[in-house]
C-alpha cells in the first residue's frame, strides 16, 4: 500500500502512529495518526474509482470521517476535493457543484436526503456504508516526486460576502506553504491541542484549525455543532476527562456568543471559568472579519486577560497574510500586525497605482512613499505575493487576470481589494473592502470599519453595519444599521449623533440610522452590505 509523497501525508507518517490526531468531543472517540493514514489509503481506493482527474465534492459533519475523505481525495492524481457546507441552501450547493463541475458527491447518511435531489447524475457515495478494502501497512512514496506534482489539492469557495462565491484553487504545495508560515509564526507544536468549532468549507477551518495541527502532530478536538456552553466548558477544562485545550481560533461572532453565554452565568461560575482558562489555553485567535473592541474586551473579561486575543487577517485566496505578534505585550489593538513569514506585502495607492510601501514577513521593509510620523498612517490597497498566494480562480480566467498585477521584475501581485493603513512601526490596520466598506463622501474616503468600531462602543448597541447611501450632495452619505442589546430601548438618531460627536469628526457621523432586529450574516458571520442596504433602504437602490 503506497500513498504519494504529499507534504501533509509525509508529515502524518512522521508522527508517532499511536499519538491522538482527532477527538470527537461529544462521544470522546479518538483516532490516532496511524489509523488516519490507513483510512486515507482505504478511502483512496474507493474514491479512485470516481476519479482520477476529477473534482469530488465532500459534505459532512466536522469529523474524522470527513477528514479522511478530504485527504484521500486530495491524494489522488489530479483530483481536487471540494468541501461543501452542510448548512448551505440547495441553490448555494447546486451553484458550487455545477461551478466546480464535480463528478461525485461524498457524504454521510445525515445529509443524504438534503443532497439526493441535487445529485443530478453524479456518483453519490455515503461514507459510513461503503465496504473498505483491507488495509496493509501504509508506505509513503519517497522516490516518486511526480506523484506529488500530479495531485492537485482543494477548491475552497470564498464566503460570498461581496457577490457570488468564487472557487479558489489551492494546490497541496500552497497549503503546505501556508501552514508552514503559520506554524512558524504561532509556534504550534506536537504538545498542542486545538479546539475546532469552525466550518470545514472555509479556509479558517481547513487551514488554521485543521491542517496546521495535523502538520505538526498536534491533536484536533472537534466540537460540532458549535455551542457556546460546551466550548466555554472545554476552554475552562471543567470536566477532568475532557481534553485540555491549548489553542483556540474562531470568528468575531463566536467570541460575541461566548461572552453573552459567560455573562448569563452566576458570578461564582464566571469566576471559576476566568480562573481556569489561563491555566491551559495559551493562544486564542480571531479573524475572518474585523474584531471590534467590545468583543476583545468581552474576551479579556472572561479569560482574565490571558491569553489575549490574537487578531490576524486572511483570505481564501491567500491563506493568512497578516498577524499580530505572538508576544502579547507587542500587540496593538485594532492593528492586524505585520505580514506572516514568507508573505510579501505592499501597499498601493488606488488612484495613482503607485507603490507606497513594501515588506517581506516580519523583517525587511521599504518606504517608497514618505514614512508616516506619530499616529499617521499611509493608506492604500493591500497587494500580496509569495508561495502562499493562490494562482487562479477555478474556471474564471478573466477574474484571475483582473486580480493580479505584474511588477517590473515579473512578480505577479494579488490585488486583495482590501484597503489598509500602515503606521510608522510597519503595523497594518485594515480599513475594509474597497467595494463595500470604503465610503466616498464629500471628497473624503471613510472607513466603515472605523465608524463601526465607535458605534459598537456606545452603550446598548449589540451589532452595527455602516454603509454608504447614494447622495446627490455627498456622492455617498454615511448611514448605519444597528441592532440593540436584548431588552434595550432603540437608540434615537439624536442620541446617536450626540454620543458620536465626542468620538468622531462631523463628516464621519452617520446621517441616517435604522434600528433593526437582526443583521443578516453568512456562515462566517460576515455581513453582505450590498444585500443589506437593498433590504433596509429599498427606495434608494
Ligand atoms: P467574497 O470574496 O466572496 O466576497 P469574502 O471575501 O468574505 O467573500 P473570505 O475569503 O472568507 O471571503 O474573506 C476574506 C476577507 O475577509 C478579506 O478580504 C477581508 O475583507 C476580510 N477579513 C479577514 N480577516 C479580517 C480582519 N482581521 N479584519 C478585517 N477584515 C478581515
Ligand atoms: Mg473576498
Amino acid at each position: 500500500a503506497t500513498l504519494p509523497n504529499l507534504p501533509l501525508l509525509a508529515a502524518l507518517s512522521s508522527h508517532p502512529p499511536s499519538k491522538t490526531a482527532i477527538i470527537h468531543n461529544s462521544s470522546r472517540k479518538s483516532f490516532d495518526f496511524g489509523s488516519l493514514l490507513h483510512d486515507i489509503f482505504r478511502w483512496r481506493a474507493v474514491l479512485s474509482k470516481l476519479g482520477p482527474g476529477k473534482r469530488i465534492a465532500i459534505m459532512g459533519e466536522n469529523s474524522y470521517q470527513f477528514l479522511v475523505c478530504l485527504l484521500a481525495a486530495t491524494s489522488l492524481p489530479e483530483t481536487i476535493a471540494v468541501p461543501l457546507c452542510p448548512s448551505h441552501t440547495a441553490p448555494e450547493i447546486t451553484y458550487q457543484l455545477d461551478d466546480s463541475d464535480c463528478c461525485a458527491i461524498v457524504s454521510t447518511e445525515r445529509f443524504k436526503d438534503k443532497l439526493a435531489p441535487l445529485v443530478n447524475g453524479r456518483e453519490f457515495v455515503i461514507y459510513e456504508e461503503t465496504d473498505l478494502p483491507h488495509s496493509d501497512p501504509v508506505v509513503i512514496a519517497k522516490d516518486d516526486p511526480t506523484d506529488a506534482v500530479n495531485t492537485s489539492g482543494i477548491i475552497l469557495y470564498t464566503s460570498g460576502t461581496s457577490g457570488n462565491p468564487k472557487g479558489v484553487v489551492i494546490p497541496n504545495a500552497t497549503l503546505h506553504a501556508q501552514a508552514s508560515s503559520l506554524i512558524k509564526a504561532w509556534q504550534i507544536g506536537p504538545t498542542d491541542t486545538i479546539l475546532h468549532t469552525l466550518p470545514l468549507h472555509h479556509i479558517h477551518g481547513i487551514l488554521n484549525a485543521l491542517l496546521v495541527p495535523l502538520f505538526v502532530g498536534a491533536t484536533v478536538v472537534f466540537q460540532f455543532p458549535f455551542a457556546a456552553g460546551p466550548v466555554l466548558s472545554l476552554l475552562a477544562h471543567e470536566d477532568a476527562s475532557a481534553p485540555k485545550i491549548t489553542v483556540y481560533t474562531a470568528v468575531p461572532t463566536v467570541y460575541a456568543r461566548l461572552s453573552t453565554q459567560y455573562r448569563s452565568f452566576p458570578p461564582d461560575k464566571q469566576a471559576a471559568i476566568t480562573a481556569a482558562i489561563p491555566k491551559s489555553l495559551h493562544l486564542a485567535m480571531c479573524g475572518s472579519a474585523a474584531l471590534p473592541d467590545p468583543l476583545r474586551d468581552g474576551w479579556a473579561q472572561l479569560s482574565g486577560r490571558h491569553p489575549q486575543l490574537l487578531e490576524r487577517y486572511g483570505m481564501t485566496e491567500v491563506g493568512m497574510a497578516l498577524s499580530q505578534p505572538l508576544q502579547e505585550g507587542e500587540r496593538v489593538s485594532g492593528s492586524v500586525g505585520k505580514p506572516l513569514p514568507g508573505v510579501h506585502a505592499r501597499l498601493v495607492d488606488k488612484d495613482t497605482l503607485e507603490v507606497l510601501y513594501e515588506c517581506v514577513g516580519w523583517q525587511s521593509e521599504d518606504w517608497i512613499a514618505k514614512k508616516p510620523e506619530g499616529d499617521e498612517q499611509v493608506l492604500g490597497e493591500i497587494e500580496l505575493y509569495g508561495p502562499t498566494i493562490f494562482k487562479e480562480y477555478w474556471r474564471k480566467p478573466q477574474a484571475t487576470v483582473n486580480s493580479f498585477v505584474a511588477d517590473a521584475s515579473g512578480r505577479n501581485w494579488f490585488r486583495t481589494g482590501d484597503i489598509a493603513g500602515v503606521d510608522s512601526a510597519g503595523r497594518w490596520w485594515i480599513k475594509g473592502r474597497e467595494s463595500m466598506d470604503i465610503i466616498k463622501s464629500g471628497g473624503e474616503k471613510l472607513s466603515a470599519l472605523e465608524i463601526e468600531r465607535e458605534i459598537l462602543s456606545l452603550a446598548g448597541i449589540a451589532e452595527c453595519a455602516v454603509v454608504g447611501l447614494p447622495s446627490p450632495d455627498w456622492g455617498q452619505a454615511v448611514a448605519t444599521v444597528v441592532v440593540m442589546q436584548a431588552g434595550v430601548e432603540p437608540i434615537t438618531y439624536d442620541v446617536l449623533k450626540a454620543d458620536l460627536k465626542q468620538r468622531l469628526t462631523g463628516y464621519k457621523i452617520p446621517k441616517e440610522l435604522k434600528v433593526v432586529e437582526q443583521i443578516p450574516r453568512n456562515q462566517m458571520g460576515k455581513v453582505n452590505k450590498k444585500t443589506l442596504v437593498k433590504q433596509v433602504w429599498p427606495e434608494k437602490f
